[in-house]
């Protein structure tokens, strides 16, 4: 436990220039500003380098053992970049065993390289693409972002096959919140078609899931949800993949969801 306080100190010093960023561009954010005091430079940087002391105080040196040689993650995460979601991804011990590509909207195509080097260099056994509410990557592809710098541009350009399939019925948020959903099933199909052999050997799994902070699948905040597996889509067909087979059945239906037809 005293691993994720260091970790979340470390991250909240780290992540509010960004946060403040993208406020202020055609970014957007579900409800309300925000009302975290954002830090100054000085500030930042001393929560990240005392964060970072705060981690090897409470691991001594032995932790590193382990993997001083090599590592062996057999979890591959694609998510956003968006400081909100939580880097000790999941509660579980990230050092040696996540391997996290993280950029704007969870992309695939964007980062391809990072994440062929998960899947065909590490011993990932899954590949999960985590989405989450509100994310400010999906509302701003949603809009007009031609103002917006070219590196931004180019990498929201490649969510526009998500917006142009859109059901445009419906109010903003909703159509929002579907549409994380929906380019978390583009994604899982970009990397489907990366790696159509792995999965067909039972090598490799796809889980699409979204990182759901605003108990908008009705299972609680900060649930981890999962949407796909493997291009499936059907909340009742994921629940019986064999892939939960270590969940019990009351865990599986409180993180297995659906808010949008496939894409
Ligand atoms: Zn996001």
């Amino acid at each position: 436990m005293q691993k994720m306080k260091t970790g979340k100190k470390l991250i909240l010093g780290l992540s509010c220039a960004v946060a403040l960023t993208m406020a202020s561009t055609a970014f957007a954010e579900h409800g309300e500003t925000p009302t975290v005091a954002i830090k100054n430079a000085e500030a930042t940087i001393k929560a990240a380098v005392t964060g970072n002391d705060l981690f090897t105080e409470h691991n001594d040196s032995h932790h590193f053992d382990a993997f001083q040689t090599g590592q062996t993650p057999t979890l591959t995460v694609i998510t956003c970049s968006d400081s909100r979601v939580h880097t000790q991804l999941f509660g579980m011990d990230p050092d040696n065993n996540i391997f996290v590509i993280r950029n704007i909207g969870n992309q695939v195509k964007t980062a391809e390289g990072s994440v062929d080097y998960g899947v065909r260099h590490l011993p990932t056994k899954i590949l999960m693409i985590l989405g989450h509410s509100s994310c400010g990557a999906v509302k701003a592809a949603m809009g007009d972002y031609s103002g917006e710098s070219k590196g931004i541009k180019a990498e929201l350009d490649t969510l526009k096959p998500v917006i142009a399939a859109e059901d445009k019925s419906g109010d903003i948020n909703g159509r929002w919140s579907k549409n994380v959903e929906r380019n978390v099933d583009y994604q899982v199909k970009a990397a489907m078609e990366l790696y159509k052999e792995k999965i067909q050997a039972k090598e490799l799994t796809v889980v699409g899931a979204v990182y759901d902070f605003n108990d908008l699948y009705g299972k609680g905040r900060g649930k981890l949800v999962i949407t796909n597996i493997n291009g499936e889509t059907t909340p009742n067909k994921i629940m019986d993949h064999p892939v939960l087979k270590e969940l019990n059945r009351g865990e599986i239906v409180t993180h297995v969801g659906s808010l949008a037809p496939a894409l």
